[in-house]
């Protein structure tokens, strides 16, 4: 963080920040067509990979989707099925927990993702 962001990680910052749900590169580079023509594939997966190395998106392996960061500190993803909304959870027990176990088996973390899918509280309202 604290670094300027180029003009393409800012848009597509934006865009993910104003998305309801994560978004795939191919929807992101849909959104970046401009009256000028197409953006290039690589302008986003550029600007993805350095808004991830900046921490503030981060990519949802099971969705095959990227997602704006909504908390600083490490979190489990929750993933809902019914309205595609994603929210980081804060756990810190739980991540210090596992940064013991992976310690002890001397295995040394990059980063570390847990994902979860389920339903919302507002879509399990909705069933109940
Ligand atoms: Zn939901």
């Amino acid at each position: 963080m604290g670094e300027a962001l180029t003009r393409n990680e800012t848009e597509v910052l934006a865009l993910l920040r104003g998305a309801n749900g994560p978004m795939t590169a191919y929807q992101l580079l849909g959104r970046m067509q401009r009256d000028g023509g197409a953006v290039a594939p690589p302008t986003v997966s550029g600007a993805l990979k350095g808004l991830e190395e900046a921490g503030v998106v981060q990519r949802i392996a099971t969705l095959r989707a990227w997602a704006a960061v909504t908390s600083p500190a490490p979190g489990v993803v929750a993933i809902c099925d019914d309205c595609g909304t994603v929210r980081s959870v804060e756990a810190p027990s739980l991540f210090e927990s596992l940064h013991q176990r992976l310690a002890a088996e001397g295995f040394a973390e990059a980063r570390q993702t847990i994902e979860v899918h389920g339903r919302c509280g507002d879509c399990a309202g909705d069933k109940a």
